[in-house]
């Protein structure tokens, strides 16, 4: 009929819009490196480029008992890792929910006494022997100044707030989000907080280090990953997304606040790189991306994450399927005998379905798109009927959401590819003739784990840039990397006891 036809057509518009070809891909690349730059000389950037005063990463073969929390969201973590030194490792976690109360606590103190006190249950359960034998020593001991302690436990801290980093184990939180707020403690050094309310459990940890996701990511990923050289870059396609890279002092031309250690000649820059090109000089930016972004509470902030990560991709494609459907001449959703005066009831969706909802479409939708193959698209037609309450979708419809979804979740692909590819090219690894073997990248995030062909769409837009081409792709090598904040974290303590 008239009507699928001029979907076909509209759908082809709208794809096209969504198009981000060689040429642009290659711009961005130019971009990202110059931003970088930027970032690295100084504060206020559009990129922060933050260093992390992690000045190694590990090749696998490191060993030992060490602990990671984990204070992200609603929940918090404790874990226990045992490094076995040949790349494998045993986790041991736990999880406990956050009271509200304490989120909105009035001190500090208050949140921060109830983290030690899960420290301490997780130390008497899972490792009972440890607890006590570190207990009865330090009760024999006369003097404990000087003592070197190898009972202490060295743990990471994951802590996944705003915060100004001022060495490896000292920040100060800036401001809390995510629905904590406690004024008391911000401008105050978290891990200080933590440590003081550790030592007046008289517990044998030793807050080590403050630890980023993404910088976590990398080192698990350096740990886990065949091969002796570590990996470059970690990075994150989740709810939101973020790399850290190691990069050579030298380029880091702003002046670093706290101590490190100078020996490796590197530090691990953590990039946040959701704010890239917030000037939106090279990012794409469509109808609905205009409009995503004014219906958020951060307008024109964070500009590169909102075309690229989970939080979002679901968003776009809700905002395009309702101007489609608001469209009188196409046919999507709708019964051929409906007449179009009000676009809301002539359709073929139910009132209470999640497209007339902001945040209504989860990105996991964009995955059930890509992935069915299936003639009829029949898994795809299902999805649509069960869960956003679109009654009888035809082929027709069904297609056309595919093609969109698809679309949005090629250019998130192709886009993921320049932050990638600048940081590659940035380390030189690929002209050093030192680098033998693969150039390595940890991964993490539902959004590179689960949408079908997110890594081969990768490739593809890498074969395509300047500088990397079909060869230089072929030694790049992308691998998932989970528990960064966990066996990343126990990682980062271990590189920072060995500068004590
Ligand atoms: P986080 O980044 O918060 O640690 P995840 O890596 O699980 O957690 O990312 C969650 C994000 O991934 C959400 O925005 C969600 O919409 C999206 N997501 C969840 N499942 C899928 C899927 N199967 N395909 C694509 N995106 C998904």
């Amino acid at each position: 009929s008239p009507l699928t036809m001029a979907l076909e057509t509209q759908t082809k518009t709208v794809v096209g819009q969504f198009d981000y070809s060689d040429e642009d891909v290659n711009k961005g690349v130019v971009e990202f490196l110059r931003q970088m730059a930027e970032g690295l000389e100084k504060d206020g950037a559009s990129m922060s480029q933050i260093p992390t005063y992690v000045t190694a990463v590990p090749n696998g073969t490191e060993k030992g008992l060490y602990m990671a929390v984990d204070l992200g969201g609603t929940n918090f973590r404790v874990c226990s890792i045992q490094l076995n030194g040949d790349t494998t490792f045993r986790l041991t976690y736990t999880k406990v929910a956050i009271p509200r109360e304490l989120m909105v606590a009035k001190t500090a103190e208050e949140l921060f006494a109830f983290l030690a006190k899960q420290v301490e249950i997780f130390l008497r359960t899972h490792h009972g022997e440890h607890f006590e034998a570190h207990i009865r020593r330090r009760m024999t001991m006369s003097s404990p100044e000087g003592f070197k302690d190898e009972n202490v436990f060295r743990l990471g801290f994951t802590f996944s707030f705003p915060v100004q980093q001022l060495g490896i184990n000292k920040g100060t939180l800036i401001r809390w989000t995510k629905g904590f707020d406690i004024p008391d403690a911000v401008g105050k050094d978290v891990c200080a907080l933590l440590q003081t309310e550790i030592d007046k459990l008289h517990l044998p940890v030793k807050v080590a280090a403050l630890v980023n996701d993404t910088v976590g990511t990398l080192m698990a990923r350096s740990y886990s990953s065949p091969g002796k050289s570590g990996a470059i870059l970690g990075a994150i396609f989740g709810t939101g997304t973020n790399g850290a890279y190691v990069e050579k002092l030298s380029n880091i031309k702003k002046p670093l606040a706290g101590e490190y250690d100078k020996s490796t000649g590197e530090m691990v820059i953590n990039t946040e790189w959701g704010s890239f090109d917030n000037q939106l000089k090279v990012l794409p930016n469509t109808p609905w991306d205009v409009q995503l972004d004014l219906a958020t509470p951060n307008p024109g902030i964070q500009m590169y994450e909102k075309r690229v990560s989970g939080m979002y991709l679901g968003e776009i494609l809700r905002l395009t399927v309702i101007d489609l459907l608001k469209n009188p001449d196409v046919a999507l959703f709708k019964d051929d005998n409906s007449s179009y005066n009000d676009w809301k009831s002539t359709t073929n969706i139910a009132e209470h379905s999640p497209i007339y909802k902001q945040w209504g479409l989860d990105t996991s939708v964009l995955s059930v798109a890509a992935a069915d193959s299936t003639p009829e698209l029949s898994i795809l037609r299902q999805e649509l009927e069960a869960n956003l309450h679109i009654y009888a979708p035809s082929l027709e419809d069904a297609q056309a959401f595919k093609a969109i979804a698809g679309a949005i979740g090629r250019r998130a692909a192709r886009l993921s590819a320049v932050a990638i590819a600048a940081i590659v090219l940035q380390t030189g690894k690929l002209n050093d003739p030192e680098q033998d073997g693969p150039i390595d990248i940890g991964v993490d995030g539902s959004l590179v784990e689960h949408y079908p062909y997110f890594r081969d769409m990768i490739y593809e837009a890498l074969r395509a840039i300047k500088g990397i081409g079909e060869e230089g792709a072929k030694r790049i090598r992308i691998g998932i990397a989970k528990d960064g904040s966990g066996v990343g974290a126990a990682l980062i303590a271990l590189v920072a006891a060995r500068m004590e």
